[in-house]
């Protein structure tokens, strides 16, 4: 069923709306700068929320809508363990409604960043998007991984469908305390959003169909919590930011030839010199994914494939 088409109207008519619109637009400039600076004629407040991690952005922009302008503090393609955030970046999350941390504890600028900034801009609502996600602490390496004594927790909650759905909650509900008019809509985008996670959930156990307890090698651990979700083991090269001696090397090639692994993951910001040597090694190839990928949602599906195609290449 289809409506009818509207007439389309002609030339003439879409040139005279466009000049009646033109000279309302100069009508309202002319009386907000008679009217002395009032905020009557000011369009809906735009409100202004910062993330640290560009995978974050995607869950906020989905459930904020239009009327939010949402901020990156990690540029694209840069490594955020190390990161350090520049004068004018400090100032500027200081102007914003509301930062969506990854949460306390999991990478060591945020929280520096968040106590410049709330010295400089005490009323910045801060919202913890881990809250209530069930973190992994060290490398989540399997049996791969060396010793577990004294080791951080890992920061990468957004490649994990579970963890993505606490983490729209959270967004929600913070975009609600600090905007409660919209709370309604915050919900319905929130719910929209959950949807899509359950709809890229199906797709990745489609993927990964038969894969259970398989385990799989990257250069950085992005993907404990990837792993956690699906019944994967993920093993790493680097340790706790470290990368490892020759006998680390020769560990991790030893668990590759057992575990009929032929594929090293590599994150573009990452070297990939140690992981081309234990490719060589296991006669096998380096392929990449990006645990910092935009479309987190996306990435996911892609990351599924990857890795399943990494066994059917054997
Ligand atoms: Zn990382």
């Amino acid at each position: 069923m289809t409506l009818p088409a509207p007439p389309r109207p002609s030339t003439a008519g879409y040139l005279a709306v466009l000049a009646t619109l033109l000279v309302l637009a100069a009508a309202a400039g002319s009386a907000g700068c008679l009217s002395g600076g009032t905020e009557d004629r000011a369009p809906p407040h735009e409100r202004t929320a910062v993330v640290t991690v560009l995978p974050q952005a995607e869950v906020v922009r989905e459930i904020a809508g239009g009327e939010w302008t949402v901020l990156t503090v990690v540029p694209p393609g840069v490594e955020p363990h190390t990161y350090e955030p520049t004068a004018s970046q400090v100032s500027a999350v200081s102007r914003a409604d509301a930062y969506f941390r990854l949460g306390p504890g999991l990478m060591p600028f945020e929280d520096a960043l968040l106590e410049r900034v709330t010295a400089q801009a005490p009323g910045i609502v801060v919202i913890d998007m881990s809250g209530g996600v069930s973190l992994l602490h060290g490398d989540s390496g399997g049996d791969g991984g060396g010793d577990r004594e004294g080791v951080g927790v890992d920061p990468h909650i957004w490649l994990s469908p579970e963890n993505l759905r606490t983490m729209a909650e959270n967004v929600a509900r913070g975009l609600s305390e600090i905007d409660p008019a919209n709370a309604g809509a915050y919900s319905a985008r929130k719910n929209a959003y959950i949807a899509k996670i359950d709809a890229c959930t199906d797709a990745i156990r489609n993927n990964l169909t038969g894969l259970e307890g398989r385990a799989f090698l990257v250069f950085h651990p992005a993907l404990g919590y990837f792993a956690r979700d699906f019944g994967l083991v993920q093993v790493a090269v680097e340790e706790e930011g470290r990368e490892p001696g020759p006998a680390g090397l020769s560990r991790l090639v030893t668990y590759a030839r057992d575990h009929g692994i032929s594929v090293i993951f590599v994150e573009p910001q990452f070297s990939t010199r140690e992981s081309e040597v234990i490719a060589r090694e296991i006669n096998g190839t380096v392929a990449t994914i990006d645990p910092l990928a935009p479309d987190v949602l996306e990435n996911l599906v892609r990351i599924s494939g990857a890795i399943a195609g990494s066994y059917r290449a054997e």
